[in-house]
């Protein structure tokens, strides 16, 4: 490389960029872009630096929890209980540590989300089209601009067609900018006004270009400024009402504890006493764990559904689709491949021809049945390929294709009959061009001829057919809706002289052009899109199409996906536009399929779809689909074919761009919520049975029933792991044959509620009982019964996770395989309390002592009673509860378990 300098790049023609980045406007070999990443490095903005360990781990120190532990501490060291104190300390470290790692981990996965906003920038190499991944661009690669991309290093344009691009990101001005390759600009212009570039992480709104690489990384604008293009991290709506939720408890704990402290202090009890007493119990009865339990449980889901071919780039996503009530998609590519063959021709003479192969195929069809025919086809190709933006490349090795796949189509047929774009070009030089937008509707290029200047177009019939004259317009009309009836994507082909005054081409210098005929497309349906939208209709999640194609095109398809279920409501975007108010909402709630839909009219849907009460996921693809994707609930972007711009406005990215995967998703994001629930469950009722327990010894006058370590002991060392294990739990059966929850739908529902007061009410009353009977019947003296109390407790805790393992099924039904995590943390909680009795400093400061055998026997017998309790709960009383819920939702639940 020449000096480090840096080169006034937007100053020099491009001509001269080329050859200084000794570059071509085909760009780069595959070799030299190879030699030349090793030479000077990625092209990768330098990282936001993660803070370290230590940091994270000093981080844990701001919890209301621990400033009670360090209270603790302090507390106990004042009054020389050096023991104590050092457990507290060996506790607190140890919570300080799970916190620190669960932490860390959350934010690698959060950095790993961010990442997925990586461009997918397209550059020519070796002359052809190539996908490389942005890091590897080098100075001197010539990427393509189309609108949606962003520009994945700053580029001189080297050719521009009415260019404009966003350069909010850069400035801040948030108005669209003229990009032109045409002229250099002065040295000291700013970079807002250098129209001769396209600055890294601005994106293109309209129009085409083609630029150079003149500086990748942190050599760019946007490395200079090192401004990060990653989005805010939403919190997941969940964790916040958790947090808000275990506050409210942490306040009335407070309020408890402190009426218990002046309680035990009116009894002479000892200040120290006191004070640890309350913090123990205010540990357990904050459910600390339970914000970063449900943090775990969506990370885990969005692992899970990494694996299923869904990317999730905000946590609140995964929630989001597990109350999903519609899913709002895409046609083209989310449910049909994507892969377009144009197999019928309709000729203007009334003739319908039949084309022969599939995809990329371009072996010569059988020719038509008259010569004039095969001129009219031949016609009707070559303005198809000339009205076109694709590549298509034929070699030895195969077929290769780039670019738009109904363009690519129009290329095959070509091929199909020897005409190619490239042989075609030099006789027909490109003067001028309307590029595709899906808000036009058609493609148009103006080609100088021998003596005149002729327009080549193809597109949607509507538009194409009233820039025609002399045809008969109603047999090509009804000939367009009986395509389109039968599920064929139909264009419209035409071409003739316009009368053109050196000037770009424009829409009204299109009429009077000769229709060359209609051809029809077919897509074929994706293999898995029938079931995926069955699956859909057993989980209560409504499926509608939203499409720029024709309405009969869409209802053949809609009807071709769901043969069982056609759609009855076909509403089209053009109608839409008619209608206001009620009627307006009306329509767009009744329909099931929307046609013609412009971009823009997108957001309209979703938001009145939003607004009666619908849970929307939306998928999209293109750059005007932005708004629309950050209006819905869940905005899906797609992985292989969407623009840059519709990823980074999206919740998630559905990685293969299948409809499939979404319904996946939908599945992952049910577990999640399923999972939470069982963390919940766990995490307050094991918490109402302590405070229960203490509560009913205070009443009756016994001595404390645990110590302050011994409830740190079980809140902090026991629970911690296994509400976490709860996050890895598998499916349920039968989760998409449920309705979807209302998204308004509290944590704490009826279920919820009774679950929790029943188990928490039964292991507190039979701790409290034992313990009872131990102090005043048995005779035992209080460190032995609180010894055996606090075994008890242990294994009812154990007992009762495998409980909280489903909410539906019997513990006995959810295989231990499921989780093998969990059944390893409850062994490793049992182990540790038995490696407790006998470890010499440990054992004393827990005041435990080893028991034997029988007393084990029964203390388990005793515990796993509660397991009988929730059983029996699970029988009697869940069915009729989620009987009730399907009433209510009027939809079909699942009913009884067998
Ligand atoms: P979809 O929602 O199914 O992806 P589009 O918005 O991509 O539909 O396309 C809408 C209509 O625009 C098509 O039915 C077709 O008539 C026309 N069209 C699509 N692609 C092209 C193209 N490359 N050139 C010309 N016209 C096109
Ligand atoms: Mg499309």
């Amino acid at each position: 490389m020449e000096s480090t300098r840096p080169v006034a790049w937007h100053t020099l023609e491009a001509s001269e960029v080329l050859s200084r980045l000794d570059s071509r406007p085909e760009g780069l070999s595959e070799a030299e872009a190879r030699r030349r990443l090793d030479r000077d490095g990625p092209n990768r903005l330098p990282e936001p630096k993660r803070p370290g360990i230590l940091r994270v781990f000093a981080e844990q120190f701001r919890s209301p929890l621990i400033y009670v532990l360090l209270a603790a501490t302090v507390v106990s060291a004042a009054l020389g209980r050096w023991s104590d104190a050092a457990f507290v300390l060996v506790v607190l470290l140890v919570d300080a540590t799970i916190g620190a790692v669960q932490s860390s981990k959350a934010e690698a996965s959060a950095a790993a989300l961010n990442k997925t906003l990586a461009l997918v920038p397209t550059v020519l190499r070796d002359g052809r089209r190539q996908k490389p991944p942005v890091q590897t661009l080098v100075r001197g690669d010539v990427v393509l601009l189309e609108p949606g991309a962003a520009a994945p290093a700053d580029l001189r344009l080297i050719s521009s067609e009415q260019l404009r691009t966003d350069e909010s990101l850069l400035t801040g001005e948030s108005q669209a900018v003229d990009k032109t390759a045409d002229h250099p600009a002065a040295l000291d212009d700013a970079v807002a006004d250098r129209f001769d570039m396209v600055f890294a992480g601005t994106t293109v709104l309209a129009g085409r270009g083609l630029g150079v690489v003149c500086e990748v990384g942190e050599g760019t604008e946007l490395g200079r400024i090192a401004r990060s293009l990653a989005a805010p991290g939403a919190r997941p709506p969940l964790l916040l009402r958790m947090e808000a939720f275990s506050r409210r408890i942490a306040a009335a704990t407070l309020a408890v504890v402190v009426l218990l402290a002046i309680g035990q202090a009116l009894r002479g009890a000892p200040f120290a006493d006191i004070f640890l007493l309350a913090v123990a119990l205010a540990v357990s009865a904050i459910p600390e764990g339970l914000p970063v339990a449900i943090t775990i449980a969506l990370s885990v889901a969005s692992a899970r559904m990494a694996r299923r071919g869904v990317v999730v780039r905000r946590l609140p996503a995964v929630e989001g689709l597990g109350s999903c009530t519609l899913i709002a998609t895409d046609k083209t590519g989310t449910l049909t491949e994507n892969r377009l063959t144009i197999k019928r021709v309709w000729l203007p003479d009334g003739s319908v021809l039949e084309v022969d192969g599939e995809g990329l195929d371009v072996t010569r069809p059988k020719p038509p049945a008259s010569p004039e025919q095969g001129r009219a086809l031949q016609a009707l190709a070559r303005a198809g390929v000339l009205a076109n933006e694709a590549v298509l490349s034929i070699a030895q090795g195969g077929v290769e294709a780039a670019g738009d796949a109904v363009d690519v189509a129009f290329l095959v047929l070509g091929a199909k009959l020897s005409l190619h774009r490239d042989r075609l070009l030099p006789a027909a030089p490109l003067l001028s061009s309307l590029a595709y937008e899906p808000e036009r509707g058609y493609c148009a290029g103006l080609h100088a001829a021998a003596d005149e200047v002729r327009a080549e177009v193809k597109g949607a019939p509507e538009q194409v057919l009233a820039m025609c004259d002399g045809f008969d317009r109603e047999a090509a009309e009804a000939a367009a809706r009986a395509l389109a009836a039968e599920g064929y994507r139909v264009l419209a082909v035409a071409s003739g002289p316009v009368a053109n005054h050196g000037k770009a081409l424009a829409h009204d210098h299109l009429r009077g052009l000769r229709l060359l005929g209609l051809v029809g497309l077919i897509d074929p349906l994706r293999a898995e899109a029938p079931e995926a939208v069955v699956r859909c209709r057993e989980a209560g999640v409504e499926v509608r199409m939203i499409t720029g194609d024709h309405p009969d095109t869409a209802r053949a398809i809609a009807a071709q996906l769901d043969p069982a279920h056609p759609p009855l409501r076909v509403v089209t975007g053009p109608e839409l536009r008619r209608l206001e108010g009620e009627a307006l909402d009306r329509a767009i709630l009744e329909a099931e399929v929307y046609a013609r839909v412009e971009p823009t009219q997108k957001r309209l849907i979703v938001e009145t779809l939003q607004r009666h009460g619908h849970f929307v996921a939306l998928t999209g693809d293109g750059v005007n689909d932005a708004p629309a994707l950050q209006a819905a609930h869940v905005g899906v972007a797609m992985g292989a074919r969407g623009a840059d711009v519709a990823r980074a406005a999206a919740d998630l990215i559905i990685a293969d761009d299948n409809f499939a995967s979404i319904v996946n998703g939908i599945e992952e994001g049910r577990n999640a919520y399923d999972n939470i629930r069982k963390i919940v469950w766990l995490l307050i009722s094991t918490a109402i049975a302590e405070i229960l327990l203490f509560l009913l010894a205070i009443a009756t006058g016994l001595p404390m029933p645990l110590t302050p370590v011994q409830i740190l002991w079980l809140n902090l060392i026991h629970e911690g792991v296994q509400d976490a294990a709860l996050a890895l739990e598998g499916r349920e059966p039968g989760l998409m044959r449920r309705p979807p929850r209302s998204p308004r739908e509290p944590i704490f529902d009826r279920q919820m509620i009774e679950q929790c007061l029943l188990t928490g009410i039964y292991i507190g009353g039979v701790g409290f009982g034992l313990y009872w009977w131990l102090t005043g019947v048995a005779g035992y003296d209080a460190p032995a019964a609180r010894n055996l109390l606090l075994a008890f407790l242990v294994l009812f805790d154990n007992a009762h996770v495998l409980n909280c393992r489903s909410e539906r099924r019997s513990a006995f039904a959810v295989p231990w395989r499921a989780n093998p995590i969990l059944i390893a943390s409850i062994a490793g909680s049992t182990a540790l309390h038995v490696a407790a009795m006998y470890l010499p400093g440990l054992s004393q400061v827990l005041e435990l002592q080893p028991i034997g055998p029988v007393e084990w026997l029964w203390t388990f017998g005793l515990a796993s009673t509660v397991v009988a309790v929730a059983e029996l709960y699970k029988r009697l009383r869940v069915p009729s509860l989620a009987r009730a819920i399907a009433r209510d939702k009027g939809g079909a639940g699942d009913g009884a378990p067998p």
